[in-house]
């Protein structure tokens, strides 16, 4: 009996003291990811997203699958407030009106959100959802949507030249640069790494209210870019909500076939810009298999070695 006691008050214990890389007890925090309708590969890059997430341990994932384009939108009803972190992989079909209000209430009131890759193509003409992305692309986006957003001579510029929202260039491996080593996501990982084969969205267009920009990468013009260095991982200065923009990870045809996806450096942010979207704290260690500055690194089964 006494013997029982000791061994509870110790895992409550380890519950409460919980030390950054110290695996513990803490129950996993509960994550909603919504896609049902993309322009992109959802049945691939939901499942990755989801596969990442379990297998690191750390989430409890559920899933928000919209009704077909087209179809009747007064069906989808996720309930937001019961998730500490929201994950859009949804490009499609505008939500009912009380889906709308309730996403919009989850946000204000300090909800955790991640856009991941072509959700910031999504609702054009959602102006609020358009403040929480910070900057979309596509949809007829124009000068109308925002400025463009660069980083140029060690500052983001604003550019309001006229002109269509949202382009990418060939898909190739490229190297991801590190504008910001201490905001909790990206504390501790190499100022340039390669990403394996991706998009690299430019032209990005928006409301630009983007809170701490973590890394860009260069759109060479050799290859179809803007010739900018543009902004990929981000957060939004968004009330108090804690929203985690991730535009890389274009879904391959298959879960085998996913370049993007299974990059571990693409995993590490998705895992650390998850947890900090939901807590504010990022309790991850490093892992041993990032990418470096010279060579990319692939989880292909999507789970830590
Ligand atoms: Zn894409």
């Amino acid at each position: 009996m006494y013997r029982k006691t000791i061994l509870k008050a110790a895992l409550l214990l380890a519950c409460v003291v919980c030390f950054p890389g110290v695996s513990c007890a803490r129950r996993p925090i509960r994550a909603l990811i919504v896609t049902g309708q993309n322009n992109h590969n959802w049945p691939v890059s939901h499942r990755a997203l989801q596969a990442i997430l379990q297998n690191s341990g750390l989430f409890a994932v559920d899933l928000a699958v919209s009704p077909p384009q087209g179809g009747d939108m007064d069906a989808f009803d996720p309930d937001f407030s019961a998730y500490r972190v929201v994950i859009l992989d949804y490009n499609g079909d505008r939500w009912s009106a009380s889906t709308e209000r309730r996403f919009l209430d989850y946000v204000r009131d300090g909800g955790g959100v991640v856009l991941y890759h072509a959700a910031d193509n999504a609702f054009p003409d959602w102006e609020e959802f358009n403040r929480i992305a910070a900057l979309g692309g596509w949809g007829g986006r124009d000068e109308r949507s925002g400025p463009y957003l660069y980083w140029k001579d060690g500052s983001l510029v604003r550019d309001t030249t006229k002109g269509p929202g949202g382009s990418h260039g060939e898909q190739r491996e490229y190297s991801m640069n590190g504008r910001n080593a201490e905001h909790p996501v990206v504390r501790g990982l190499p100022g340039r790494w390669i990403h394996a084969t991706d998009e690299l969205y430019d032209r990005m267009r928006g409301p630009a209210n983007v809170a701490e920009l973590l890394y860009t990468a260069y759109a060479d013009p050799g290859r179809g870019g803007s010739g900018r260095e543009e902004p990929l991982v981000f957060t939004v200065d968004y009330g108090k909500a804690r929203i985690f923009h991730l535009m890389i990870g274009h879904a391959g045809p298959s879960l085998e076939d996913n370049p993007a996806m299974q990059c571990t450096g693409f995993q590490t942010l998705l895992l650390r810009g998850s947890e900090w979207a939901a807590t504010g704290k990022v309790r991850q260690r490093v892992p041993d298999d990032f990418p470096t500055e010279r060579k990319s690194s692939l989880r292909k089964d999507y789970r830590k070695p």
